[in-house]
């Protein structure tokens, strides 16, 4: 196993000093062909831009997702070809896991560039930032992170997004699920719990004063 990065030396928030508050929607694990058309419509009703950090393998079976998401104004981003944990990979292994996510979300949609990227589990290494950053891909964690994927209940998602958020915070949420979890779409792996919290979440961010941005581009 390699040494592991701890998440605070990646970036985990994007605070602005001009006194806005930014905050930034991220979703992990997609496109699935479930979960994701409805996402999509909860951010497109209150026209609200979303990072997707999508898996490879996904994209590929999903272009269509991907050609929505980039058409609605979303940025589609890098989750990795096929979901592995990459402290436990080989540098050929994390180049490929890499590079050839990229290029799976370009091949189904040329007008998608994604510049971010997120290690599987949040699990990152020097290597992988090393890698990420050669192929031009800034490293992204999160700051807050209600575990949607728990389905631990809409006001719980709602209000543990609500009590931790501050200016500048990076929400992680899903609207998918990795491969390891037996690529069967069940009831245990729907993600209509964030559906419904988001399509909450988000007037009620509104109402604080939050701003939900496009995560900045710095290169
Ligand atoms: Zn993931």
């Amino acid at each position: 196993m390699n040494k592991l990065v701890p998440p605070s030396a990646v970036r985990c928030d994007y605070a602005d000093v001009s006194g806005s508050r930014p905050i930034y929607l991220t979703f992990d694990d997609g496109p699935n062909p479930f979960c994701t058309p409805e996402v999509l419509d909860v951010l497109s009703r209150h026209g609200v831009p979303a990072t997707f950090f999508v898996i490879g393998t996904y994209a590929t079976e999903q272009p269509e997702l991907i050609r929505r998401m980039i058409a609605e104004g979303h940025e589609v981003a890098n989750h990795t070809m096929t979901h592995p944990d990459l402290s436990r990979c080989g540098p050929a292994e994390i180049r490929d896991e890499v590079l050839k996510a990229s290029e799976a979300i370009r091949s189904v949609c040329p007008q998608a560039s994604p510049r971010h990227m997120r290690a599987p589990y949040g699990i990152w290494t020097r290597e992988v930032l090393a890698m990420s950053a050669s192929a031009g891909l800034t490293a992204v964690h999160w700051s807050v992170d209600p575990r949607d994927w728990s389905r631990p209940g809409v006001d719980e998602i709602v209000n543990s997004v609500l009590a931790s958020v501050r200016p500048g915070a990076i929400v992680l949420l899903h609207d998918g699920y990795p491969p390891d979890e037996g690529g069967l779409c069940t009831e245990a792996t729907l993600r209509d719990q964030t559906t419904m919290a988001l399509s909450y979440l988000i007037p009620a961010l509104q109402r604080r004063g939050f701003v939900i941005r496009p995560l900045p581009q710095l290169h």
